[in-house]
């Protein structure tokens, strides 16, 4: 069983929102809804400074607080390591969206806090998710951890790597390259 991770190269990005774009598609989001979004981070002490752009979206936690507080199990972790939300066991109460320290989630129409799956419809086919597939700059590496022939297990061999927000313990799946 493929256990699914992702490697973002921060210095990569330029910005362009194709990801944002191809996730809306995708998943038939609203102008105001995304489940990807760029923070750009003023880096450096004036007049050295730069625009940092990172990527952030739903961070498939091994650890995942919205998991264990979820009082439906209508959030739950899958095998593959996807984080996944069951709309119709969703009683709306919300408590995933104040437990998620990424700010991952977001409240759709029906009132239902979504956030990225990792498009599995598109893992299926044997595709990238749609934001993986999107960037021109091959800005997000998708995989599986579990395998060591993996392109991702690869990269993350050669780079110096970090999580967000390690200190929570929430355990991400998804690493970023050091600058
Ligand atoms: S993986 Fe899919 S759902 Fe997640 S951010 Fe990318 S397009 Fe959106
Ligand atoms: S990033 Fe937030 S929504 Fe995603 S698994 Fe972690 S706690 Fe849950």
């Amino acid at each position: 069983m493929a256990k699914y991770g992702l490697l973002v190269f921060p210095e990569r990005c330029t910005g362009c929102t194709a990801c944002n774009i191809a996730c809306a598609s995708h998943n038939q989001l609203g102008l105001d809804v995304s489940y990807n979004r760029l923070e750009f981070l003023e880096k450096g002490t004036y007049p050295y400074v730069k625009m940092e752009i990172l990527p952030v979206q739903c961070q498939h936690c091994d650890n995942a607080p919205c998991v264990s507080v979820c009082p439906t199990q209508a959030t739950y972790k899958r095998e593959d390591g996807i984080v996944e939300i069951d709309a119709d066991k969703c009683i709306g109460c919300k408590y995933c969206m104040a437990a998620c320290p990424y700010e991952a989630r977001q409240l759709n129409e029906k009132r239902v806090p979504e956030k990225c799956r990792w498009c599995p419809e598109m893992l299926e086919k044997g595709e990238q998710p749609a934001c993986s597939a999107t960037c021109m700059n091959e800005v997000r590496l998708f995989g599986d951890l579990e395998d060591p022939n993996s392109q991702l297990n690869k990269e993350l061999a050669k780079h110096e790597v970090y999580q967000l927000l390690e200190a929570k313990g929430t355990k991400p799946s998804i690493f970023y390259v050091k600058k």
